[in-house]
């Protein structure tokens, strides 16, 4: 992997020796063999073909709040789109839309709607991660998910090639989009109604508020880990299967929010993945209904 750091270290930062544990709001999971954070897109299309001309594996993340990675790390590059690297991701009015780089925060983009008189994106208050990360999950609550707001994105393909399509092209669903050839996003053009700028942040203050009451935030996590079966609440079905507080090595069913595995102490990346399948196994056994994960557990366990 010599050479290839040295490949890359022309067009990104390589993070040498890089604990993906450092990079997750879980804080647990293992090395990368290369972490690496292009400059900028074109730098990303690079990477793309030259992995493809390489036979290197490649994976893709963002803020990584959705993630679990296994202990025994990621085999080849991980690259990671974010704004520590990127020198200050675009995001600005176009058109009396949002246009907005992948690697904006979703903090930055929530302070940039306000200041610019948007509202409805109440919605993203709280979710931590990049758009980016937001789009492939179509992140969101009860109030909406990123597909209600999106009209078009840009995306590079497998092939390292940039594609601009129309929201009503991609096939949303609950917690992700699916786009085939797609290896990164790029940026995605928004479209929100104009709005009293002190009421929607009024909105998005409470809430916070109202997520911090209810969610654990004093431990590493990435949110809810199950997706809400149809007819029911996942958290509901954990409550009842008796688990909450249930903990397996360091990774427990939190005790505040029973949708919620948190590190509770050294957990690594297989005391959650054991924790998750005890959970669906539980669940499926007491109420006949399978849970399916809304984290997505990635790399070698
Ligand atoms: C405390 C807490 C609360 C949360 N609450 C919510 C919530 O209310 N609603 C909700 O939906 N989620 C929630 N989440 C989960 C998470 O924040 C979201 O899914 C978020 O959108 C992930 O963004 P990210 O940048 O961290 O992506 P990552 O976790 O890094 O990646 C997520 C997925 O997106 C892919 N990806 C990321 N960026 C790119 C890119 N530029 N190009 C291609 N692929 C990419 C990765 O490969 C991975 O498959 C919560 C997490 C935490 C820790």
């Amino acid at each position: 992997m010599e050479a290839v750091c040295k490949d890359l270290s022309k067009i990104g930062k390589i993070y040498p020796n890089a604990l993906l544990a450092d990079y997750t709001t879980f804080k647990s999971g293992g090395p990368a063999d290369v972490l690496f954070a292009p400059y900028d897109y074109e730098k990303a299309a690079e990477t793309v073909k030259y992995c493809q001309k390489e036979g290197i594996p490649l994976t893709v993340i963002g803020a990584g709040s959705n993630l679990v990675v296994g202990d025994r790390g990621i085999r080849g590059i991980v690259m990671r789109i974010s704004s520590d690297v990127m020198p200050k991701p675009v995001i600005e009015k176009r058109n009396g839309m949002i246009f907005s780089e992948a690697a904006v925060m979703k903090d930055d983009f929530i302070k940039f709607a306000v200041a610019n008189s948007f509202s409805g994106i109440e919605f993203m208050a709280g979710i931590p991660g990049s758009v980016g990360g937001g789009i492939v999950m179509n992140a969101g609550t009860f109030m909406g998910t990123f597909i209600d707001w999106l009209k078009e994105i840009t995306y590079i393909d497998k092939k390292g090639v940039f594609h601009t399509v129309k929201s009503e092209s991609l096939m949303a669903h609950y917690r992700g989009i699916d786009i085939d050839s797609c290896a990164v996003i790029v940026s995605g053009v928004f479209e929100f109604p104009e709005g009293d700028p002190s009421m929607t942040q009024k909105k998005i203050d409470d809430i916070i508020s109202d997520r911090k009451a209810k969610h654990p935030w004093t431990f590493p996590s990435a949110g809810s880990v199950f997706k809400n079966p149809e007819g029911s609440f996942a958290w509901k079905l954990v409550n009842d299967s008796g688990l909450k507080g249930y903990k397996i090595g360091g990774a427990q069913v939190s005790e505040l929010h029973t949708n919620f595995i948190v590190n509770a102490g050294k957990a690594t990346s297989s005391d959650i993945r054991s924790l998750v399948s005890h959970v669906q196994k539980t669940v499926l056994g007491k109420f006949g209904i399978e849970l399916h994960t809304e984290i997505k557990m990635i790399g070698e366990f």
